[in-house]
């Protein structure tokens, strides 16, 4: 945890409120599961390649060798932190949202889509303008099983056919039985992506042993910087499909017809979706990030985790005021993101001041999962914005939640500094 974790001063004058700990003033920030602090290992990496970055796959200067080779070596280095299969294309993306868009652009015509109505927006809304079955939220990870079965087998036969779920709900951190999905799945002939921007940075994701066809995650939630993300998995829709975006990059070869026209020939390999100027250094700090974790080991990280996660679970059951969301269950196997309403409390006005009078950094609203929201607490949120916060009158029902999330640098005292204000 020392070793490669950023410590998370007060810096300028964002932060409202200095609480003094051991004679330091620290910033309690609980929200990993929006944004993860980049490890320090991670910024010392980028420090030393900065001064050298230059534009990959374009030049013969030395600098531009060097680029290409680092985000090459990237590229590999995140294919064997996936545990991708030998003919897996591995393509950088801007982010989790930006990979599952790439993905929805490149299915095949008539691909039947299903997926969980308990999505995070960006694997729900991305497929709304093809043949999409929307399915109801489980109670149970077998009952999300059987749900999952039914509709393969009821909307048969189909041609393609792709699930999405998530590893990890960004919501309440719990845990989707991935496995058995992508074996129900493929019993139907049906592909399946795995949102994994929660479970990354929590568990390992390997894509041959949990057998998905796709996985996506943002850089920015596995303690590296923002800007950069990844779609991993089987090569052929990707190689199959008109590039995600057309430009310089994605294409081999273009020349003017007799007639006037252009013609062009893309590039079959990940560079296809790749046009323009990649993103170099979000692209070496994600390779970075993946070194870190690895070499930390996952063992570690997650024993140190669960540990928060029960302390925190514990620590809350003992507020009676305090209602934690789950979908499965509060005992159902979660990672370090905790969803929660207090009652007497608009979630809103509760959050803001756990930042205002305790220095403290969590997520209200309705965390872009809107439906999923809505069952947990069985009401119509009132949105006001995508992801935002609804405004409600002091004392009113809230209608959004709260939500404490942590991960690996998390130190006790933040947790305990939480518990101790919720109370
Ligand atoms: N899926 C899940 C489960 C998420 O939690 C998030 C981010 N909150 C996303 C997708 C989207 O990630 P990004 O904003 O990095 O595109």
């Amino acid at each position: 945890e020392q070793t490669i974790c950023a410590p998370l001063p007060v810096l300028g004058r964002d932060v409202l409120v200095p609480l003094v700990t051991g004679g330091e003033v620290t910033y309690a920030a609980l929200d990993y599961a929006a944004s993860a602090p980049a490890l320090q290992r991670v910024w010392d990496d980028v420090a030393g390649y900065a001064p050298y970055y230059g534009s990959v796959h374009r030049g013969a200067g030395y600098l531009s060798q060097l680029s290409t080779d680092l985000f090459e070596q990237s590229r590999t280095t995140v294919a064997e932190f996936l545990g991708c299969r030998p003919d897996d294309q591995l393509v950088f993306t801007r982010s989790t949202t930006d990979s599952l868009n790439l993905l929805a652009a490149v299915l095949p015509p008539g691909t039947r889509v299903f997926v969980f109505e308990t999505e995070h927006h960006a694997s729900l809304l991305p497929w709304r303008d093809g043949e999409v079955t929307y399915l109801n939220a489980p109670r149970t990870p077998r009952e999300a099983v059987d749900t999952l079965e039914r509709a393969l087998a009821d909307r048969a036969p189909y041609g393609p056919a792709l699930v999405c779920v998530t590893g990890a709900s960004n919501v309440t951190g719990e845990l989707w039985p991935v496995r058995e999905l992508a074996a129900a799945a493929h019993a139907h002939g049906a592909r399946i992506v795995l949102d994994a921007a929660q479970l990354a940075p929590h568990h390992p994701v390997d894509i041959a042993g949990l057998d998905v066809d796709y996985v996506a995650f943002s850089g920015h939630k596995l303690y590296a910087p923002f800007g950069a993300g990844v779609l991993a998995g089987r090569a052929d829709w990707l190689q199959a499909a008109e590039p995600y975006l057309a430009g310089g990059g994605a294409s081999r070869r273009v020349a003017r017809r007799a007639d006037g026209a252009v013609d062009v020939e893309w590039h079959s390999t990940a560079a296809r979706h790749e046009a323009g100027s990649p993103n170099v250094i979000g692209v070496y700090a994600i390779a970075s990030a993946c070194r870190a974790l690895t070499e930390a080991g996952f063992g570690a990280l997650v024993a140190r985790e669960q540990a928060l996660v029960s302390r925190v679970l514990s620590g809350l059951a003992e507020i009676p005021q305090v209602k934690v969301l789950s979908l499965f269950g509060e005992q159902a196997p979660r990672v370090g993101v905790i969803s929660f309403v207090v009652e007497g409390w608009n979630s809103s006005h509760f959050a803001a001041a756990l930042s205002a009078e305790y220095g403290i950094g969590v997520r209200d609203g309705l965390f872009c999962a809107h439906p999923l929201v809505r069952t947990l607490l069985g009401g119509e949120p009132d949105a006001v914005g995508e992801c935002g916060a609804p405004e409600a009158e002091p004392g009113e029902r809230s209608l959004n939640a709260i939500r404490v999330s942590f991960g690996a640098g998390t130190p006790d005292e933040h947790v305990e500094r939480f518990l101790g204000a919720v109370a």
